[in-house]
């Protein structure tokens, strides 16, 4: 039997999101471009795509753009804005746990002349809001926080940072990829400009996505070539990804509040056990606001690489950082911002759950991860 604890990194297709691709792929074939039937066909159903997923977030379907994922989401909301302000580099602010997708494009805006400030986190992995709306000055261009961190779990003060932007004129984006499904996500209520989506991590596909664009708010496009979404980003749009995007967030709507009390009931009941049983763990961000499926747990002294694979053998599937940098050596940027050491760094492991996992999961994990480190640890004493 094996158990998932890696929906961060991603989730299964669900049957009906998998039922609409097949529709698409095998009946809706034709081009939403093109006017005839089998056109119109496919457009009718890129729309209710995009009334579903606009409908998700608080949004109008007009101010959605369909993307490949969450690095184009973020590349074209970031560099977006940056494109506007070509003649004259500004200023970005960030914080220093967002995912890669977002602190490689600060870097990329910084070789090209752009500063960017990157806002610390606390113990907990909380991003300050008055330490974000301080760092706005007169060329900020830009506030990109994200809604809910990958790595720990730990919900970001957006609304506070949007307000702070929004009274300086300050255009604020927000990477909601882990947030989706897993928390009310309402774009009026966040009060944000832009907001980035990826439909795998609620049972969508890989390579479907989504930015949310303000009404009225310009964006230099990133593909050109053709007036698709609006003229925002060229090329056919990937309707079998879409329309399963759609029925993704549709069936999230729907069963939100079940997933998200049974996700926290399964989080909650897992490291509560996991602290009786095994010595020595303690729960990265546990003091602060988090995501309800997400567990960043250290265990003292052991290596988490050994454990992850140890895990692996034995049926579970955990994650040690974020899988975008996972199996490279690197340390989490996330949890080095919180100040742990190397050494607590590289102990930590992320378990995080899905609306799939049920309660024989979080038995059968506890009880592989209590013999495990017990093994690893009995390894250790007799070395020393
Ligand atoms: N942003 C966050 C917070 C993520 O967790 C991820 C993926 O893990 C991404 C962006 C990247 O999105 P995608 O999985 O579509 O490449």
């Amino acid at each position: 039997m094996r158990v998932y604890l890696d929906h961060n990194s991603t989730t299964p297709l669900h049957p009906r999101a998998l039922e609409e691709m097949r529709k698409i792929l095998e009946r809706d074939f034709g081009n939403p471009s093109s006017i005839h039937r089998e056109g119109q066909q496919a457009r009718r159903a890129l729309d209710r795509a995009r009334m579903r997923v606009a409908g998700f977030i608080g949004a109008t379907p007009e101010e959605i753009v369909f993307t490949s994922g969450g690095p184009e989401s973020i590349d074209l909301g970031i560099r977006g804005v940056a494109g506007i302000h070509s003649k004259s580099p500004g200023h970005v602010v960030t914080s220093s746990v967002e995912h890669q997708s977002v602190l490689s494009t600060c870097l990329c805006l910084e070789q090209s002349g752009w500063r960017v400030t990157r806002v610390g986190v606390d113990g907990e992995g909380m991003c300050n809001a008055r330490s974000a709306a301080a760092a706005i000055g007169d060329d900020t261009r830009l506030v990109s926080v994200m809604l809910a961190n990958n790595e720990v779990g730990t919900l970001q003060p957006v609304r506070e940072i949007a307000a702070a932007a929004r009274e300086r004129g300050v255009v604020c984006h927000s990477d909601a990829v882990q947030a989706l499904g897993k928390i009310p996500v309402d774009v009026q209520g966040l009060g944000v400009d832009l907001l980035s989506l990826s439909a795998h991590k609620l049972g969508g596909p890989k390579g479907a996505g989504a930015l949310y664009v303000r009404r009225g708010l310009e964006l230099a496009p990133r593909l050109h070539g053709g007036l698709q979404e609006s003229g925002r980003r060229a090329g056919t749009e990937n309707l079998p990804g879409i329309v399963a995007f759609g029925m993704a967030c549709e069936l999230a709507r729907q069963q939100f509040e079940d997933h998200t009390r049974l996700m926290a009931t399964l989080r909650d009941r897992f490291e509560r056990e996991l602290h009786e049983r095994v010595e020595g763990i303690s729960t990265n961000g546990a003091g602060a606001e988090r995501l309800p499926n997400t567990s960043n747990i250290m265990f003292s002294g052991l290596d988490g690489e050994a454990l992850l694979m140890n895990l692996d053998l034995m049926g579970v599937a955990a994650s040690s950082a974020s899988a975008c940098t996972a199996g490279r050596d690197e340390r989490s940027h996330v949890l080095q911002a919180m100040g742990l050491t190397d050494e607590q760094t590289l102990s930590s492991l992320r378990f995080s759950f899905g609306p799939t996992n049920d309660d024989d999961d979080v038995t059968r994990a506890i009880e592989v991860i209590a013999e495990l480190v017990g093994r690893l640890r009995s390894c250790e004493d007799a070395h020393d």
